[in-house]
């Protein structure tokens, strides 16, 4: 039987980012699930600086850079039609010292450049086998693959997104909530400048935002009832391309769809525990929530940061791996709960037709407005301006 120290199912940007930070601090990593083939639809993420400067650290800031646009504000407009209608506010990074939010890049393109430094990467293996489930050995664990193969690790991180079987198999309990609401995602291509700025239109059905994704070029995402998605869907492109060219009030001029779509339904999903036994949670295996203010992958890279640093102290120091795990747990915990209540709170409040919920928003939106200084600090807030690990023992 093959063995190793770590095992990490998933090969999304969460898995691929632990295994490359586990096998830089000198761990042999097994990473099952490793995309064969990557599928462009469209998604994109918005990665804050403090996101781009882990990922750096593994190697890859300069691959991804070159494929990053920049974001240097947030615009805020409420089409919600209801009776009070919130002021449409922009946020600038520059207000808070900073060049920009962040940088958005397409999902394929992240993929793409982890997966080719992690074919690089001494001690690390990629397989494209399936995750089946596991069981306790004396100082480690089985892993079953779904071709029968076994694989013996001392640890076993679960970084299968939000239906993980890692999770199930260790026994976690998760909350999980639907949303009305399935996203629709794609790129566009339009004659008028975005000027770096996402804009978000709030609509009673969720957002539907434009992401700067490069020179005349944004990325979509688009929150409806999933019975308007499917409806959407079957429509020719150039026919939706003229329906979200209306909804935007052609901001940007005509629009030209430049990508396949993607369509992801919208749930909330928390795990109990981080942590059980030899096993550990990261990224949507650990949490997923709707895509309202570029939380998803940003928390995840934290999940990333906070699991290699603390695995790569206890390996330094000749100590048992798992010892680390309720530490990785204890710095994940509070703050992936709090981001998603917020989420939800949030997108709750603006699908839910209720005057009284208009008017907080509203108010809430008039003094970010008007005050500075409340401003500054909501975008401190939602942007993690300070550097991850900051703050925790080490
Ligand atoms: C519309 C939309 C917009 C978003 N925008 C942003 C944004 O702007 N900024 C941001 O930070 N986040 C954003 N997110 C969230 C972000 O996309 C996700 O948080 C992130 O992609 C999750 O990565 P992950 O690696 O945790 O999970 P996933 O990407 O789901 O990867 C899980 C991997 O595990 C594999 N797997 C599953 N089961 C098994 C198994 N049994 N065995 C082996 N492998 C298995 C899967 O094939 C997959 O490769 C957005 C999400 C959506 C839906």
């Amino acid at each position: 039987m093959s063995g190793s120290d770590v095992t990490i199912v998933g090969g999304g940007a969460a898995g691929l980012g632990a295994a490359l930070g586990l096998a830089q601090a000198g761990l042999s990593v097994h990473l099952l699930g490793a995309p064969t083939a990557i599928r462009d639809d469209g998604r994109s993420a918005a990665l804050f600086q403090t996101s781009l400067d882990f990922l750096a650290g593994l190697g890859v800031g300069p691959a991804l850079q070159a494929r990053a646009a920049i974001m240097r504000a947030i615009r805020i407009i409420d089409l919600t039609g209801g009776l009070v209608r919130a002021p449409t506010t922009t946020f600038r990074a520059i207000e808070i010292g900073q060049e920009a939010f962040g940088w958005n890049i397409a999902n394929a393109d992240i993929l793409a450049v982890l997966m080719e430094a992690a074919r690089q990467m001494p001690g690390l293996t990629l397989s494209d086998a399936q995750f089946r489930g596991f069981r306790n050995a004396p100082e480690g664990i089985v892993v079953e693959m779904a071709d029968g193969a076994r694989h013996e690790s001392r640890l076993l991180v679960g970084a299968d997104g939000q239906n993980s079987k890692t999770r199930e198999a260790a026994g976690i309990s998760f909350r999980t909530k639907d949303y009305p609401q399935t996203a629709l995602t794609c790129r566009l291509r339009h004659p008028k400048d975005h000027e770096d700025i996402s804009t978000e239109f709030h609509t009673r059905e969720g957002p539907f935002t434009f992401v700067p994704s490069g020179e005349g070029i944004s990325s979509l995402v688009w929150v409806m009832r999933p019975d308007r998605a499917e409806n959407m869907l079957a429509l020719p492109r150039e026919r939706l391309a003229e329906i979200i060219t209306r909804r935007a009030s052609s901001f940007l001029g005509p629009v030209e769809i430049i990508s396949a779509f993607g369509a992801v339904p919208m749930r909330k999903r928390v795990a109990d525990r981080l942590v059980s036994g030899r096993v550990a949670l990261i990224g949507e295996a650990a949490h997923a929530f709707p895509p309202i203010g570029a939380q998803g992958l940003n928390l995840g890279l934290k999940d990333v940061e906070s699991l290699v640093r603390r695995l790569t102290a206890a390996h330094q120091a000749g100590a048992d791996l798992a010892s680390a795990l309720p530490l990785y747990a204890q710095d994940r915990k509070l703050d992936m709960e709090m981001r998603a209540s917020g989420v939800d709170l949030m997108n709750s409040a603006l699908i839910a037709d209720f005057l009284p919920l208009d008017i907080t928003r509203a108010l809430a939106l008039t003094a970010l407005k008007q005050i500075a200084p409340l401003r500054q600090l909501a975008m401190r807030i939602g942007s993690w301006t300070a550097p991850f690990g900051q703050g925790r023992n080490a």
